[in-house]
């Protein structure tokens, strides 16, 4: 019998996912403010941001893996980093990053962007000779890594080996648990129904104002926290947001920030019921690169 074919060819989902991201354009805050999902890019702002306000300390140095259009440097900001790198695949939306950057004149912290496959590229040819992050933010795009085993990898080779001992590793990405029916706002559809594999397992994903139709990977997360346990990065919780919401409500600081984040205003009101259904497709993550 033939052996198994190999993988699907993923350099060219690679440059799909790249030139989707390209062409998403720079909604502008008045775009933003009449869009569907308002109140859901809040709701994943704040977890965000509590990710942050809880692992970051004043003067740490960011390694934003994915760092899109630079959506995170207002909150990085807040944290009163030191110094930040952001790579991305997408050059256009690194460009938008820098530029977001350069027009924010409060910056107190210096950064550099560069735009790079992470998946297929080790970072050292980029990153500055004596570079080690304090911690490293990987903010829904760590699926992208999952199209194989090898990609997946090299992902979480360039995590540890940029972090510094004892260092943090954040992230949010979607949950391979969460039944997906899809609503008026989110569509997912299986290419493979049957045979779940634990790399590759391809999915289109569609979220309105968000994302078009774009192929995205599963991340089989006991998988992904046994691979990281090889790399040296060893779990210090995972929860899926819906989860993670509950346990931060008696904390005041992250149920001010609802507040202030424009999560739920002073009247009451809130996200809608699809809007909370596709919130509950992700989870965050955290991480320690163990000393050896
Ligand atoms: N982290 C940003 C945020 O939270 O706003 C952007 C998230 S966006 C949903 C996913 C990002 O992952 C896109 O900017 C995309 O270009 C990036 N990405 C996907 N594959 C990548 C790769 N191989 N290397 C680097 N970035 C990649």
């Amino acid at each position: 019998m033939d052996p198994k074919p190999p993988a699907a060819p993923t350099e060219s989902s690679a440059q799909h996912v790249a030139s989707h991201y390209n062409s998403r354009p720079e909604l502008g805050l008045e775009k933003r403010r009449e869009s569907k999902i308002i109140r859901l890019r809040k709701f994943n702002n704040w977890v965000k941001a509590t990710l942050i306000q809880r692992f970051c300390r004043r003067g740490f140095r960011v390694l934003d893996i994915g760092c899109g259009k630079g959506g995170d440097l207002g909150k990085w900001g807040m944290a009163r980093i030191g110094y930040y790198v952001g790579i991305d695949i997408a050059a256009v939306s690194i460009e938008q990053a820098q530029a977001r950057y350069n027009e924010n004149r409060r910056n107190k912290f210096s950064a550099e962007f560069h735009a790079l496959d992470c998946y297929r590229n080790s970072l050292q040819s980029i990153l500055p000779r004596d570079f080690v992050a304090d911690i490293v933010s990987m903010q829904f795009c760590m699926h992208y890594a999952f199209a194989t085993e090898q990609t997946a990898r090299q992902m979480l080779q360039n995590v540890a080996q940029n972090l510094r001992p004892d260092g943090i590793f954040i992230g949010t990405t979607p949950d391979a648990n969460w039944l997906v029916f899809g609503n008026a706002i989110y569509q997912v559809e299986f290419e493979n129904k049957t045979d779940f594999s634990l790399f590759g397992h391809r999915y289109r994903f569609t979220l309105e104002d968000a994302v078009d139709d774009c192929p995205e990977y599963l991340v089989h997360f006991p998988t992904f926290e046994r691979m990281a346990a090889e790399y040296g990065l060893q779990l210090i919780f995972q929860k899926p947001f819906h989860e993670y919401y509950q346990s931060l409500l008696g904390n005041q600081d992250a149920v001010n920030t609802l507040y202030s984040m424009g999560v739920v205003t002073d009247d009451g009101a809130t996200m809608s019921r699809d809007e909370w259904e596709a919130a509950g497709l992700y989870l965050a993550f955290a991480f320690r690169k163990i000393q050896r």
